[in-house]
């Protein structure tokens, strides 16, 4: 392949910052891998009113490009309807949702403006890879600015059922846009399922045998491309001097009781009030384990979602002063909740010291905290992982304890198994778990992503 990849995203990993997140790492050896790119998106600069175009930067054999957004458009586009109206419609959480026109015009609009920033700067022969659901209408956007070559789009959060998708007023021009793409890759068969079925029975396409997907004039792939992680570095970063402080920390006030850890980004879909409840039924199940078990669970709350957070919070609060004033004894608290967040290095100490892990979203696209506490355990005495049937990662971590999230005594009692599983049995399941975060990590999945992206047949 001659010509370079170009990476558009919201967010970028701005040259300079500590690259933290395992995608932010994949994508930059993506780049590095083909021999050097560009990475496109916010710049993460809200300006009061103008913005100053694209920003280049050049580190290494990466070109970074810029752009800011104005507190309007940041507001309707990206707080309005990215977080609002298609986070909550992606989770099957369209009681949370807000429909507002206004909004939609701000995403549309950031869209646009957008992929005409990129049209300035890509070459013929260049392939473009979209990623996330700030960027449906990226498809259509770049195609009528002209742009003619290859163009593939990754989907890091689910899609919905049909009929949930079609509750967002603008369904149809969301989707005919993903259209415009050559290649549209999710998370999970489920995923990829669900919009083939849209798009047939919405905008009669014709699925062919040879999987292409035929859509008015235009015609695309839809796969499934499971995103990973790098288990070694996780391996790593879980034997490192923060590693080991945080773990001795923790460890200092645990002594040597049973850790149960739960690490999310606070938000709705992750099912925390469920969990805690799961917990506390556990200890109202197995009185033989007070004082034996404490669950550490570490959510910081992100600032975008502010009011959603609040009532969740206060939920969160309620629920561990409960459990907490129910069970706690003068040298035991059995929950500790954490309303703050820790780097790679010291989560992966924490996931190695823990007995269980417990990831039980109630929707997720694939939740990456599983794979992560997967690859932080080593191989003589590994955790248990109690995972969501409902998260991605269930589709390959099957010897995980997978639970229903909704049903609280279910996930009480896979708690409690996770907590007095024999040796044997936990190796066992850890080593069926970590072959497949192995075989899939985060260099599988972008490079099965982007050659199928070069094997896309662009129309002549
Ligand atoms: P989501 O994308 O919905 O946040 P994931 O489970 O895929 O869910 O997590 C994304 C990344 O964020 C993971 O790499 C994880 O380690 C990191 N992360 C999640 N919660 C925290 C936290 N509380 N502190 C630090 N990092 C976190």
């Amino acid at each position: 392949m001659t010509g370079r990849l170009i990476i558009a995203s919201n967010r970028i990993a701005a040259p300079g910052a500590p690259r933290a997140g395992g995608l932010a790492v994949a994508l930059a050896d993506a780049l590095a891998e083909r021999g050097g790119g560009v990475w496109f998106g916010w710049s993460g600069e809200v300006l009061e009113r103008e913005t100053r175009g694209v920003r280049l930067f050049a580190e290494n054999n990466i070109d970074f490009a810029l752009a800011d957004l104005t507190q309007a458009e940041y507001d309707g586009y990206y707080l309005g309807y990215a977080n609002r109206a298609l986070w909550p419609v992606f989770h099957y959480r369209t009681d949370l949702a807000h429909f507002d026109e206004a909004d939609f015009a701000a995403y549309e609009a950031v869209n646009r403006r957008f992929a005409r920033l990129l049209a300035q700067f890509i070459r013929p022969d260049d392939i473009v890879w979209v990623h996330d659901y700030h960027f449906l209408l990226m498809g259509a956007e770049l195609r009528a600015s002209g742009w003619e070559g290859r163009i593939g789009f990754f989907l890091h959060i689910p899609f919905p059922a049909p009929e949930v998708f079609a509750s967002l007023p603008q369904h149809h021009r969301l989707a005919r846009s993903l259209c415009s793409f050559d290649l549209v890759g999710f998370q999970t068969e489920r995923d990829t399922a669900n919009f083939r079925r849209y798009l047939v029975e919405q905008l009669g396409a014709q699925l062919l045998d040879d999987g292409t997907i035929q859509v008015a004039d235009r015609s695309l792939r839809a796969d499934t491309f499971s995103i990973g992680v790098d288990p070694d570095d996780i391996a790593r970063a879980a034997e490192s001097d923060e590693a080991r402080s945080a773990a001795g920390r923790l460890g200092r006030i645990t002594e040597n009781r049973a850790l149960v850890i739960g690490v999310d980004r606070m938000d709705y879909s992750k099912g925390l009030p469920q969990r805690m409840e799961a917990f506390g039924r556990m200890l109202d199940d197995h009185a033989e384990l007070h004082g034996g078990v404490s669950f550490l669970q570490i959510a910081p709350p992100s600032r975008e979602a502010v009011d959603a957070y609040q009532d969740l919070r206060q939920q969160l609060d309620q629920l561990a002063g409960r459990i907490n004033a129910d069970y706690a004894d003068l040298d035991w608290m059995p929950i500790r909740y954490l309303a703050r967040s820790y780097s790679r290095d010291a989560l992966a100490g924490l996931y190695r010291l823990s007995r269980a892990g417990i990831v039980t979203p109630l929707y997720d696209g694939m939740n990456l905290v599983a794979k992560e506490f997967v690859a932080a355990q080593t191989a003589d005495d590994p955790g248990v992982l109690v995972l969501s049937e409902f998260a991605g990662a269930a589709d390959q971590l099957t010897a995980a304890l997978l639970v229903n999230p909704h049903d609280i005594a279910a996930s009480a009692d896979a708690i409690y198994r996770a907590l007095t599983m024999p040796l044997e049995e936990r190796v066992e399941r850890w080593q069926d778990m970590i072959r497949s975060v192995r075989d899939q990590d985060i260099g599988w999945w972008r490079r099965s992503f982007l050659a199928a992206l070069d094997a896309a047949v662009v129309p002549a």
